[in-house]
């Protein structure tokens, strides 16, 4: 008689982290899920009573356990998964312990019914209170079925120490759902009090996101795919917009398995950068694949724990991955269509907008004007000053009033009716640039936009050390608070990386001999002051490094503002370099960019059927 599984020798099971597996329903859930799945199970079903407190079951079609090892299942270190200390460094099973079915049965009255593919009779094991009690032949189905009742039965302790069953259910059901969006292919159904909570078919990840979260959450994900010789990340990273004021529906898998840590989430929220509002977070689900040799798993009982060989390295990766996601996928908020009146309300799309699920790769902003609205050639176009750019340039929409951008502010008089009379791109009210767009309409905040251009250039230049100075005919002298000026001799490396020329004369005094070239004339006097305010007054200034935050007080200062008017080739230029930035969506501060309108929405806002 061949024993497949056996117990651990004392020296082997005392270098496996010990401690407590069963805690409650919810680590029974997942112990037994997991020799499940160890056991190659292809469908699993998961039932409970009273949150777990009276039954917990759970059903496979796996390998099963023959005759002869079902019941040393429930000694003590005793498993079949690994068998010399080599292979600690090498597991690929989520069990190795051997201890989860000894500790459960120390806790609780246990009934296995098992039977392996090709034995004729199945066998039935009852264990409870730490030793097996009765052994028999089952005529059991191909797979196991571990039953677990009256937990804690004999420690009142634990089981008083239980919360609430609404509690202790969700508990369990973070379990089951991790399991569910690790393993997509194993077929999965949940059953609690009689009622079917889910049962899910096999599939792929993202289906399962839509069953559990909802198509709403399907819709607003995007997919991550990276890979090194060392570690691949998969998975889906929600969109900006859909992100949550709680740090809810976050999962972090390694080699499918559920773990906690904190460098890889910082990491993927770091990727995000200013995408998110302060104090929201991104759902996210990503999949490390790595050696199992460069992690240890074995650092804590309930595993969920792991530690790298190389953890700086997982978190430059991860956050390379998340920054190529969002970067490679269209993030425009699209503007919803809310309709107040009831008589809209059935009218209402309850899915969300196509233009959601449309990808659209950020390239150059040309590509995305209407065909037939794309600039013309530059000879064509010939400006020679503010109004007369404008009108061989624009496109003027007969029901449009045209705002035009012109030289010193908005000239409505100036404007007249070109031949080729087709809306191209305008200002609007000094504020906001109007794109007719492939399938609908972008609009664009131009401090945002231009805030993340310097934003990313001053990024730039920190890296380079290539700031360029505009040098001033007169100094200007800065009379400045002491702490100010403490702040600016703290910053003075990154001002002058930036372009400022800076020299400090006594306790309160600076002189600026030049400037950043992105300074406005006129705005010399104030700047290093506007700049220093901001950085004083950025809330999040506990979490940002220095450079970050003077990247940002700074970009806010400099860029155009919204009332400065822009003259086409102004707005032309803005865009180029802000559809060049690594995330044109957003400014520094997490506000939009850019929004999209698009036709479908326009047509439902006025009630076209098409
Ligand atoms: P471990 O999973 O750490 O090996 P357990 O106490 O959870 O320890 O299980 C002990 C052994 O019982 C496993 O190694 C495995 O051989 C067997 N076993 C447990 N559950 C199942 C199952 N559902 N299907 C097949 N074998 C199982
Ligand atoms: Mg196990």
């Amino acid at each position: 008689m061949v024993h497949k599984i056996k117990v651990l020798p004392e020296h082997l099971a005392s270098k496996i982290a010990a401690g407590e597996v069963v805690q409650r329903p919810a680590s029974v859930v997942k112990e037994l899920l997991e020799n499940s799945l160890d056991a190659h199970a292809t469908s699993i079903t998961v039932v409970l009573k009273q949150a777990g407190s009276a039954l917990i079951q759970v059903i496979d079609d796996g390998d099963g356990i023959s005759a002869a090892d079902a019941q040393l299942a429930f000694s003590r270190h005793s498993t079949s998964k690994i068998a010399a200390y080599e292979d600690l460094e090498n597991i690929r099973t989520f069990g190795f312990r051997g201890e989860a079915l000894s500790s459960i049965a120390a806790v609780a009255q246990v009934e296995m019914k098992t039977r392996q593919n090709g034995d004729l009779i199945g066998t039935r094991v009852t264990a409870s209170g730490d030793r097996v009690s009765e052994i028999s032949e089952d005529n059991s189905a191909v797979g196991t079925s571990v039953q677990v009742k009256n937990l804690f039965f004999n420690t009142p302790g634990r089981r008083n120490f239980l919360k609430s069953p609404s509690t202790e259910f969700h508990h369990c059901l973070n379990v089951v759902q991790r399991v569910a969006i690790a393993y997509p292919e194993v077929a999965l159904t949940f059953i609690s009090d009689d009622e079917k909570i889910f049962s899910l078919h096999p599939g792929k990840v993202r289906d399962r996101l839509a069953l559990m979260f909802g198509e709403k959450l399907s819709q607003a994900i995007i997919p991550v795919s990276e890979e090194n010789p060392y570690l691949r990340v998969t998975g889906y990273i929600g969109k900006p917009d859909f992100s949550r004021k709680t740090r809810v529906e976050q999962y972090i898998f390694l080699n499918r398995r559920f773990i906690l840590n904190k460098s890889i989430s910082h990491a993927v929220l770091k990727g995000y950068e200013h995408l998110l509002e302060k104090g929201s977070f991104p759902f996210f689900a990503i999949f490390l694949e790595i050696d199992p040799k460069k992690v240890d798993v074995n650092v804590h009982p309930s595993k969920m724990e792991v530690k790298f060989e190389d953890e700086s390295a997982v978190y430059r990766f991860v956050l390379h991955a998340v920054r190529s996601a969002l970067a490679k996928h269209d993030l425009l908020p699209v503007m919803g269509v809310e309709s107040e009146t009831p008589a809209l309300e059935a009218t209402r799309f309850s899915s969300p907008a196509p233009a959601v699920s449309t990808m659209m790769k950020v390239g150059n902003w040309r590509d995305l004007l209407r065909p037939e609205a794309a600039p013309s050639s530059r000879e064509s176009s010939q400006p020679t000053g503010g109004s007369d750019a404008l009108s061989s340039h624009t496109d003027l929409s007969p029901e449009v009033k045209p705002i035009a951008p012109v030289d010193g502010g908005i000239d409505r008089t100036r404007v007249t009716e070109p031949r080729d009379s087709r809306l191209r791109i305008m200002q609007l009210h000094s504020k906001y640039i109007v794109l007719p767009i492939d399938n609908g309409l972008l609009l664009v905040d131009q401090h945002a936009a231009h805030e993340r251009v310097i934003y990313e250039q001053a990024v730039a230049q920190f890296e380079k050390h290539s700031g360029v100075i505009q040098q001033l005919l007169f100094p200007i002298v800065n009379e400045l608070s002491a702490a100010d000026v403490a702040l600016v001799e703290e910053l003075k490396p990154f001002l002058c990386d930036l372009g400022f020329s800076i020299k400090i004369f006594g306790k309160t005094t600076v002189i600026l001999d030049g400037v950043p070239i992105d300074v406005k004339p006129g705005q010399e006097k104030t700047i290093l002051q506007e700049i220093l305010d901001l950085y004083k007054e950025d809330e999040n200034s506990v979490v940002l490094e220095p450079r970050e935050r003077l990247a940002k007080s700074y970009s806010c200062r400099a860029a155009v503002k919204a009332g400065d008017p822009l003259n086409l080739e102004e707005i032309e230029g803005l865009l180029d370099q802000l559809f060049a930035t690594k995330i044109p969506y957003v400014c520094p501060h997490g506000r939009p960019v850019s929004i999209k309108i698009s036709l479908d929405e326009l047509d439902k806002r006025f009630g076209r059927t098409s």
